[in-house]
């Protein structure tokens, strides 16, 4: 079994109080490696590493071709190493080997695409039209590395997550220290190792392990740390921007969702069916765009549900690394409970249970984690199993009367991170698009990314974007430098105005 340590100013150390735990496969109970549970000390360990490769180190001083030769390294090692990667989330996270594959294909790739963007990081004056006076001053903006950055991150993507933490930060020349979700933690583990091998200076990444509300504060609070990046629960993430308040750091936010799929009255039933499963029960719903309040006219409902339910029954649930499977076991025993008390919830709200609702069993089923896809109609928007991000395998389903009452249940909502139109007519797609209160909205798709465009959520799905310029934005400052090369004392307009009247 693989035995982990916590990664500090380029060593391989223990917590300092020697304590480890196991993680564990959901797919059968076994343990898979041993992590070091680390404490707040440890934390504070990293952030003073992280501080002095800042401070007194050769990473935010040195040149974006350089880095970017570095972080291209990392990004090709990745590349090369995708399917070794891909297995390791899979008994990690439970993932199907189909979606960490995808996962560890899109990590390498991502990767690369920061490398490329740390060559535009080089503290170069960047020209604001109009701000020149003509032979008086001249006035510039520059982009300067933002400082230490704490970056937290969730169980259900933990290396993409990883990978979207770290690559904005180190193309900018910022370090960083991270911390993974304590029941996902090998991905980021095996990448401070990628870090190591390819000569990132100490000190520049930091990866720690433990326990998030000890670690989390601790890194939250520090006051050696300019800014918090986190991608988790909104209730998490509250208590994030609380915490930061004190040294008032910057925060990033990526926080929870609870996607509005809208299905129009004209759309495809060949594709809106299965994209409405994909939406939902992609990564056994475990994923923060996912697209669970699924909309439907009075017209379609009861044919599109029934299409639907015939297709959840059929699906193929087992081991993860068997690419037949197309849903594996949710991340932990702890997970399955909360899946299942919101059925409870759903079914004693009233809404109607239509498939699913019950822990999968019955051969290899019986030692994991298994939800069985589960449909819910008859839901209100009120009801909590409307309201309230599940991260399972549970979708509910909606019925509308009209275009606009659609759009009115899609809004009300307090996240605002997804949502999804299906219809055969592109332009009145958009326009409902339009209409939608989130930060992405795919037409007749979803779960598409692109690391060139901002991704983040409206409302309380979140503070700030990731990837794009916005995203690599986010861990800039910008200094802006007047430098007046005037030469007289006259030419002054302070002179006059303040000093030479007394
Ligand atoms: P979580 O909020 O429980 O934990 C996220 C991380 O925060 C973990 O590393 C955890 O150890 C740490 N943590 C826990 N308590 C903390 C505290 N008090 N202070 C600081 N850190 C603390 O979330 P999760 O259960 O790991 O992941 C699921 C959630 O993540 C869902 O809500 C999902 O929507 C969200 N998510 C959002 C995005 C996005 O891009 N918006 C992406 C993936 C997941």
């Amino acid at each position: 079994m693989e035995d982990y340590k916590l990664y500090i100013d380029g060593k391989f150390e223990n917590a300092e109080s020697g304590d480890t735990y196991k993680s564990i496969n959901p797919y059968n109970g076994e343990a898979i490696a041993t992590i070091p549970q680390g404490s707040a000390r440890d934390a504070d360990r990293a952030i003073r590493a992280a501080r002095k490769a800042f401070d007194e180190g050769p990473w935010p001083r040195m040149a974006g071709e350089e880095r970017s030769a570095l972080i291209g390294k990392a990004a090709g090692l990745l590349k090369e190493r995708m399917k070794d990667y891909a297995r390791l989330e899979s008994l990690d996270s439970g993932g199907t080997i189909n979606k960490t594959g995808a996962d560890a294909f899109l990590a390498a790739r991502q990767l690369a695409f920061f490398a490329e963007q740390a060559k535009r990081f080089n503290g170069e004056p960047e020209e604001i039209p109009g701000l020149q006076r003509e032979g008086r001053s001249f006035n510039y903006v520059i982009r300067e590395p933002m400082g230490v950055c704490a970056q937290i991150i969730p169980w259900n993507f933990p290396y993409m997550m990883a990978i979207w933490k770290l690559g904005p930060a180190l193309a900018t020349g910022n370090t960083v220290v991270l911390k993974p979700a304590s029941l996902t933690p090998v991905m980021a583990l095996e990448l401070a190792r990628v870090c190591d091998e390819v000569g990132i200076p100490p000190g520049v990444v930091n990866i720690i392990t433990g326990p998030g509300g000890e670690m989390g504060a601790a890194m939250t609070e520090h006051p050696l740390v300019d800014k918090v990046a986190f991608t988790g629960s909104t209730e998490v993430g509250r208590d994030i921007m609380a915490k930061a308040a004190g040294t008032l750091k910057k925060v990033t936010l990526e926080c929870g969702g609870k996607g509005a799929n809208i299905v129009l009255d004209d759309a495809d039933w060949d594709v809106a069916v299965d994209g409405s499963i994909w939406a939902s029960f992609y990564h056994q719903g475990q994923v923060c765009e996912s697209g669970t309040r699924l909309m439907l006219s009075a017209k379609d409902h009861d044919g599109f549900v029934e299409q639907m339910v015939d297709k959840l029954n059929a699906m193929k649930m087992g081991d993860p690394l068997d690419k037949e499977t197309q849903l594996g076991p949710v991340v932990s025993e702890g997970q399955m409970k909360s899946v299942l008390d919101y059925v409870a919830i759903g079914k004693g709200e009233g809404a109607k249970l239509m498939c699913g609702g019950a822990r999968a069993t019955g051969g290899d089923l019986d030692k994991g984690c298994f939800v069985r896809p589960t449909l819910f109609t008859g839901v209100t928007n009120d009801m909590r199993i409307a309201r309230e991000e599940i991260f399972g395998p549970v979708l509910a389903v909606l019925k509308y009367g009209s275009e606009d009452e659609a759009v009115a249940l899609a809004n009300d909502s307090i996240y605002g991170l997804s949502g999804g139109v299906w219809s055969r007519n592109i332009d009145r797609a958009r326009k409902v698009a339009g209409r939608l209160r989130t930060g992405t909205v795919w037409i007749n798709e979803w779960h598409m990314l692109s690391e060139r465009a901002p991704f983040g959520g409206y409302k309380q799905s979140g503070v700030g974007r990731e990837f794009g310029d916005e995203g690599l934005g986010e861990y800039c400052e910008l200094k802006t430098l007047y430098i007046d090369d005037a030469k007289t004392r006259e030419n002054k307009p302070w002179y006059d105005m303040v000093v030479a009247r007394g």
